[in-house]
Parts: C-alpha cells; structure tokens; sequence
C-alpha cells in the first residue's frame, strides 16, 4: 500500500494540461431555442434602436438647415417651419427610448432563463459524475463552474444581442451612408479592413487561451480557499492558518500574474486598434481632399463623411471591447458545456430490482479485482473473493489501506470492478438498478457521518424522503437517538449547522444511522462507525448499531479488533486478499494475520 501511495499520488493539485474544450454549439442550442420567441423580439427591438441611431443624425441635419434657413432670412415662419422636423425627431426618440426599455427587459428574460436552465442541467449533471469524476475534479472547481462560468457566459450573451448587435448594424448602416456619399473612398475602406479583421482575429485566438489558463486559475485559488473554509476545524487544530493562507497567495499570485499576461493581451489589441482606425481618418482626409481636388466630392459630403466614418469607428472601438468579452463568455461557456455533455460510466438508475419480499441479501464477491480510475497503475484489490451470508454479520479487519473502504464502496457501485464480479442474490450488480441498491436495499455509515445544515427531522429523512414523521421518530428511536433530541429545546426541529457542527461526534453518530435505518435496508455497512468517537459515547452508539445489525446482513469494516469479535465471520484483508477467514475463536487458534494484530493492538492500549 505504501509504496503505491508514494509512487502513484497525483498530489493535491496536479497541473493538468487538458485540451481545451470546444464551445459546444449545439447544446447551446438547446437552451436558446425554448427562449427563441424572446429572443427575436429583443433582437428585432436591438435593431431597431440601431437603425434609428443612424437615421437621427441625418434628421438631425435637416433640422440644423431648417434653422439655419430661418435665421439667415430672418422671417417669421420659424415656429411652423420647424415643427415637422421637431415632432419628428421626438417621435422618434420616444420609439427609441420604448424600444430600448423593450430590448432589456426582453434580452434580461432571456438571459436569466437560459443561465437558469444551464445551471439546473449542469448541476443534475454533477450529482450524476462517478465517484472517479470527483477525486479527478475539485469541488471549488466544480462550484465555480455553476456560479462564476455561467455568470460569464450570461453576460457576454446579453452584451452580444445588446451592443454587439447595435454596433455591427451601425457599422453597416454608416458604410451604407458612407458608400452613397463616396464610392471610391468607401471602397478603399473596404480594402484596408479585411487585413484589419484578419489581424484581430488572430490575436483573439491568442487572447482565448490566455483568458482559459487565466480563469483555470482563478478556480484553483478558490479550490484551495473553500477547502481550507470548508475544514476551518481541521485547519485551526493543526494551527496550519499560516500555511494556508501562504498556499492561497501562491494561487493567487498566480492567478493575478495569468490576468495581467492577458489583461496586457488586450491592451496591446486596443492600442492598436485605435491606433489603426485613427489612421483610417487620417487617410480618408488625405484621400478625401485628392478627390476634393479633383472636384468629385464636395467639402460638405467630406464633413458628413467624416463624421459617418467617425460613427463607424465607435462602433468598431465598442466591437473590439466586446471582442475580449465574448472570447472571456466562449471559454466559460465551454467550460459549463464540458461537464454537462460528460456522461457518467455508471448511471444514477436503470436496471433490474427484487422485489422485497423475495431479497435475501446474499451477497459474493467473486475474484474481484480494482484499482481506482485516478491511479490504475496501483492495484488496490486483487482477485479479492468473500461471501457475505444473508443475516449475517461479515467484519474484515486489517491494516490501513489494505482496501477495506474499497470494498465497501464497490459493493455500494460507487466504482466497478475492473475485474471479476459482485452478485446480490445471485444477480450481477452491474445488472441491478444502482438508485435502487443505494436507496433501499444497502444503508451506509460511514465513520464521519456528513449531516446537511437543516433539522434533525430533515437530516433523518434524507435516508427516505417518503417517509412520515412517525417513521423518523421509530427510526431515532431505534438509533438510541430519541432521548438526546428530545433534550434540544426545538427537538426534531434542531437546525445541525454546517455538516452538523452544533451535535457532537456521538449525536452526529446517532443521526446518521437513524437515516441509514429509516429505509430499512437488507445490507448494511459499517464503516469503522464508532472509530471517531470517545469512549462512552461508543457504548451508546454500539447499542444502537447493535440493535441496528439485527436480521439484517452486515459487513463491518473495522479498526477495532474489539468491536467485531462477536461477528459471524472475520476476514483479515491483506495487500487487496483474503489472508485469513474465519470466527475469532478459529482465527486466534491459527494465530496468523488476526492474532497478530490482536497481539499487536492489546500492546498499544494503555
Ligand atoms: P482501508 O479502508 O483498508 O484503510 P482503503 O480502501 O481506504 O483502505 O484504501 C485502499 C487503497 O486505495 C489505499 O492505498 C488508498 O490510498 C487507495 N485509495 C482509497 N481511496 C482512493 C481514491 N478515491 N482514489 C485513489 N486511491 C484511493
């Protein structure tokens, strides 16, 4: 076991060069398209406010002439004259401003729907991954794909439709002015920026992978923080703030050292982009007063050229701001689709059950052999062969690391086997519906029972979300857990803090075996159940285990020695087989394995 931990640790953050994932299209689509009536509206809205954008100033100007025609005749007609054009421009300034307010409450709509249903299906997709998917991925990692990815990805969607799609219909408007006032000097235009698109696109794709390495890292950093956050306890008993806090800056650092690399990427895209486009409107005046000269463009068409021209820039200026955002929206997306296409080896149901009445609960293991997906190369159980009887109490012991854990989260589907086979009753598991096995035929205790932040009675209940409050009580009851509940003044109605905090070890205990005995399952498996806990308040959980263990079949993994002598049978597991089999009286004779590490454990007590 050693050996293979040293050799095969992926260590805590393994550098992971994946290749970035694709935008996936379309599962994009598949969001967009229940939203797509909204979102041709705020389209069509969008686009409106932009064509009037370029039909104002036009109006603008005509009501500049009307004024001016006004004041250098000096007559008396200038309030009926300049009514038209006024009343004009101010009906269309009302529609902008309605279709403005139109195109927002529309494309927020959207939006919020689509992230919504993103984060739904990512989330379900999550909770979904094998048990494989969660010791490769962090949970900070995972979290900020929910949060962060989506948050990205939803408002580089809304800037797209709003100001993406306002600029490029301006952009094409003010070419189309430009093109009626000056052919020539609109196709030269049109030569120069292709090159221009070209060029930009080019360093986008750049700025893409910097902007991906930049938000992996953000990620880490908030990995390392919400683990630390997450075991505050854990952290302060070994007074490792220190280190901690060192680790987090690393990641930080980083972090900062990766954004300021591109966030210098898309300096360097800006600057010159201005730069070109100013160079733009030093050409067209030096171009410009060649065919002002050859008397093809008046100097009045020149000025309305260069203030069109002007507004094509902005435009192009806004374009490229949006450039960054998108290419920043494109990765996290891509990092939202990636986990939501993932497909899971084992899936959550589906499969056989037996019914109730017929399911015994004999379960074998036959030459089973596994290592886990993150460390193949280290075998962990090797043609690993047990038979647990139906009714039964089957503890296997050994050192730590011998696979014991191993055995039981097999045996609960939570990996597959890479060899052999496990059979329930004489069915292949791999046959058996898993949301079946796992909810009502095998409950699990685990020597740190993880509790959710809300009521004793909701904690209970999450073994059978069905069940009634009489069904809780019985079940709390059976778990010698009754009597301490009922000494909270809010009773059942205790909130547990985060993961349980507010109960002690024992409580917490006592909580999670009334969950796994509320569905009263035909297995059960202990994981080293009373390893964490004090001496007296072992006495009180064993009785409940006790009483918990009867008619039903049990596998006991167990540190312990004391705790198991009264099983039906003990395996003593060693390097991932079964060295020894049999009662402790039969395993003490053969004074082997067992009775050596009897000997062993009487000497380390006090
Ligand atoms: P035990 O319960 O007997 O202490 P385990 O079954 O927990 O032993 O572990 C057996 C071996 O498998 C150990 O070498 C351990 O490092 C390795 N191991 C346990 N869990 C994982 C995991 N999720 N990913 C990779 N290796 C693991």
């Amino acid at each position: 076991g050693a050996r293979c931990q040293e050799a095969g640790s992926p260590g805590p953050a393994p550098a992971s060069p994946k290749p970035e994932p694709d935008f996936a299209w379309a599962e994009f689509w598949k969001f967009l398209r229940p939203q797509l009536l909204a979102l041709s509206a705020a389209v069509v809205f969008a686009l409106g406010v932009a064509l009037l954008n370029i039909r104002i100033p036009m109006l603008l100007g005509e009501l500049v002439n009307v004024v001016a025609r006004c004041t250098q005749q000096r007559v008396g007609t200038y309030l009926r004259e300049v009514r038209r054009p006024a009343l004009r421009l101010l009906l269309l300034y009302s529609l902008q401003g309605l279709l403005t307010f139109s195109y927002i409450v529309m494309l927020a709509r959207v939006g919020e729907r689509v992230a919504g249903s993103m984060r739904k299906a990512l989330f379900a997709s999550l909770l979904r991954q094998d048990m494989a998917f969660f010791d490769a991925n962090r949970t900070g990692q995972l979290v900020n794909r929910l949060t962060t990815d989506i948050q990205e990805f939803k408002s580089s969607f809304k800037l797209v439709i709003s100001q993406g799609l306002r600029s490029v219909t301006q952009t094409v408007g003010c070419f189309a002015s430009l093109y009626l006032l000056s052919p020539k000097l609109t196709g030269l235009l049109l030569v120069v920026m292709p090159s221009l698109v070209g060029a930009g696109a080019l360093i986008g794709s750049v700025l893409r992978s910097l902007s991906r390495q930049a938000q992996e890292q953000v990620a880490k950093a908030t990995g390392v923080a919400d683990e630390a956050l997450g075991n505050v306890r854990t952290v302060r008993a070994f007074a490792m703030e220190d280190t901690e806090v060192a680790l987090y800056c690393h990641e930080v650092d980083q972090s900062s050292r990766l954004n300021e690399k591109l966030g210098r990427g898309i300096a360097v895209f800006q600057g010159l982009s201005n730069m070109v486009l100013n160079g733009i409107v030093l050409g067209t005046i030096f171009v410009g007063g060649s065919l002002m000269a050859g008397e093809e463009l008046s100097p009045g068409d020149l000025m309305s050229f260069m203030v069109a021209s002007q507004t094509v820039q902005r435009s192009m200026a806004n374009i490229s701001v949006l450039f960054g955002q998108v290419v920043r929206g494109l990765s996290a997306g891509a990092r939202v689709f990636e986990f939501m296409t993932l497909e899971p080896t084992v899936s959550l149901s589906g499969g056989d059950q037996i019914p109730s009445h017929s399911l015994l609960g004999h379960i074998c293991f036959r030459d089973v052999c596994f290592s886990y997906p993150t460390r193949p190369s280290c075998p962990v159980l090797r043609n690993f062969s047990l038979t647990l009887p139906p009714r039964k109490t089957v503890a296997i012991v050994g050192e730590s690391g011998g696979g014991k854990s191993t055995v039981a989260a097999l045996l609960e589907r939570f990996y597959e086997p890479t060899g052999g086979a496990i059979t329930l009753d004489g069915r292949e598991l791999c046959t058996l519906d898993p949301s079946w096995l796992r909810g009502q035929v095998i409950g699990f205790i685990s020597q740190e029972p993880a509790l959710f932040g809300t009521t004793i009675l909701e904690n209970i209940r999450f073994g059978k979300p069905s069940a009634s409050d009489a069904e809780v009580y019985a079940a709390a009851q059976l778990a010698n857990a009754d009597s301490f509940i009922h000494s909270f003044p809010q009773g059942y109605g205790t909130i547990v803090g985060e993961r349980g905090v507010m109960l002690s070890g024992g409580q917490k205990q006592r909580v999670a075996i009334a969950r796994a005995l509320l569905k009263n399952p035909a297995v059960l498996i202990l994981d080293e159940a009373t390893s964490a806990l004090d001496a007296e308040s072992e006495q009180v959980v064993q009785g409940a285990l006790e009483r918990a263990m009867a008619g039903r079949t049990v596998l006991v993994i167990a540190h312990r020695l004391s705790t198991v002598q009264g099983a039906d049978l003990i395996v003593v597991l060693a390097r991932g087989c079964v060295a020894e089999v049999g009662t402790h009286a039969e395993l003490l004779r053969r004074s082997g394995l067992y009775a050596e590490l009897i000997r062993r454990q009487a000497m380390e007590q006090p």
